[in-house]
């Protein structure tokens, strides 16, 4: 196991599309568990591949709270998801590993259907997610297609953050 530097905004592989994983391999469970210990350490409740450097589709997540719940860790490859039919439109605070320091309010579906392939190489299906759970599905989801939750925040967010995030990007630069 080892800890994985996680990239900040500007740096360029947070916004490259990632590719499909067609075949588990023990190469990719190993970097699974090592976002995992990443993850845990930062602290954060969900890592993408992207994050540390790699363009796949594999994300990580856990939303138990630490120290109150026992973790309960996902490793998805190739998640897709998609809004149950009672989803409404919630905006919450976000924030990212990626972009320590900076916060803003996005709008997504509260409850979802997520479909992934696990690391036996089986597809799996979770309905009815919801809550923190249903929200972080849908960040780690759009860093795989190069999206940050910044790209959603409103314009008073995006003005109100707008030298941090100038100051990240040059650091990067
Ligand atoms: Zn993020």
């Amino acid at each position: 196991m080892a800890l994985l530097k996680i990239l900040t905004y500007g740096n360029e592989t947070l916004r490259k599309p990632c590719k499909a994983i067609d075949k588990i391999t023990p190469e990719l469970i190993e970097l699974a568990k090592d976002m995992l210990e990443t993850m845990y350490d930062a602290p954060g409740c969900g890592l993408a591949a992207p994050q540390i450097g790699k363009n796949i589709r594999l994300v990580v997540i856990d939303t138990a709270i630490p120290d109150e719940e026992d973790p309960n860790p996902y490793i998805m490859f190739n998640p897709e998801w998609e809004p149950e039919q009672e989803s409404e439109q919630v905006s919450h605070e976000e924030g990212c590993l990626s972009l320590p320091g900076i916060w803003g309010e996005v709008t997504r579906a509260s409850k979802v259907k997520v479909r992934y392939m696990d690391i036996n190489g089986n597809q799996q299906e979770i309905s009815g997610c919801e809550g923190l759970f249903a929200r972080c599905i849908q960040h780690e989801t759009d860093h795989l297609d190069g999206k940050l939750f910044v790209d959603k925040i409103s314009a008073a967010d995006r003005a109100m953050n707008a030298s941090k995030l100038k100051k990240l990007a040059k650091e990067n630069s």
